[in-house]
């Protein structure tokens, strides 16, 4: 899978040109293709990639609760009801900026699922956990949190995106070694908790500069089954030639 976050960015009309772009440069991906727009386009993305059976949409966040009095924000029923296919929930920008936790994460993931809501999971160590070398445990106490509670065949409706915040805008990628040595590890602990079929078919993602000059190393390594793309997503042509490195 490749997915894109566009986070706060693109305007309706640059997002619809974006995904025009995209989708006439590539218009048989051999893998999974996930827009992860903007609340606003999430409708109009959506009649874009209808009925086209390897592009989807994701929203970028959306609610613990079923519905009430929550200015502003998206239930889980609302983006079904709308085609949505994914949603990217604990991003590090949420974690950061809006406060969210793994307790709170759990909630929306347990709520996505009961929906029928794909959700791709972000977690991810900050630089100086990774300079204490603590990024195994502090990982594996996200995953944990996160996806407690959760059974085996709900798994397999979650996406795992790794994402070393330190990797995360900053133009700094996670060596091929990193990231083939954290994915391990997830699988391990997935595999412990949850079964090794559940392990073996899960989709974790690497985030963090992935670029066109990296993604084909990064996707090569064994446990690595696609990127989450962030700044490379808003470009139509790096994001095809993302698209294009998934053998
Ligand atoms: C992201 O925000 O999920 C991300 C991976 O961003 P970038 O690719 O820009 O590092």
């Amino acid at each position: 899978m490749v997915a894109g976050n566009w986070k706060m960015n693109t305007t309706p009309t640059e997002g619809k040109a974006l995904v025009k772009a995209v989708m006439d440069k590539v218009p048989n991906p051999s893998t999974k293709v996930v827009f992860g727009v903007p609340a606003i386009q999430l409708m109009e993305i959506q009649e874009l990639v209808k009925g086209h059976p390897n592009y989807a949409v994701a929203a970028q966040n959306m609610h613990q609760e079923e519905s009430g009095a929550y200015t502003g924000e998206l239930s889980a029923a609302m983006l079904v009801d709308a085609g949505i296919e994914y949603v990217i929930l604990g991003h590090s920008e949420r974690r950061d900026y809006a406060g969210e936790d793994d307790d709170l994460i759990n909630l929306k993931i347990n709520q996505a699922l009961k929906h029928g809501l794909k959700p791709i999971y972000c977690c991810g160590e900050k630089l100086d956990i990774r300079q204490a070398g603590n990024q195994e445990v502090v990982v594996g106490r996200q995953i944990e949190q996160a996806l407690s509670s959760l059974e085996a065949d709900q798994l397999s409706q979650v996406v795992i995106a790794y994402e070393p915040v330190w990797a995360i805008g900053t133009g700094v990628t996670a060596s091929n070694e990193q990231a083939q040595q954290m994915h391990a590890n997830i699988r391990r602990m997935i595999t412990n908790q949850f079964g090794s079929e559940v392990a073996n078919n899960l989709t974790i993602l690497y985030g963090g500069s992935v670029k066109p000059n990296n993604a084909a190393e990064l996707f090569a390594e064994p446990d690595v089954d696609g990127g989450l793309v962030g700044g490379a997503s808003l470009d139509a042509d790096s994001f095809a030639a993302i698209i294009n490195a998934v053998r």
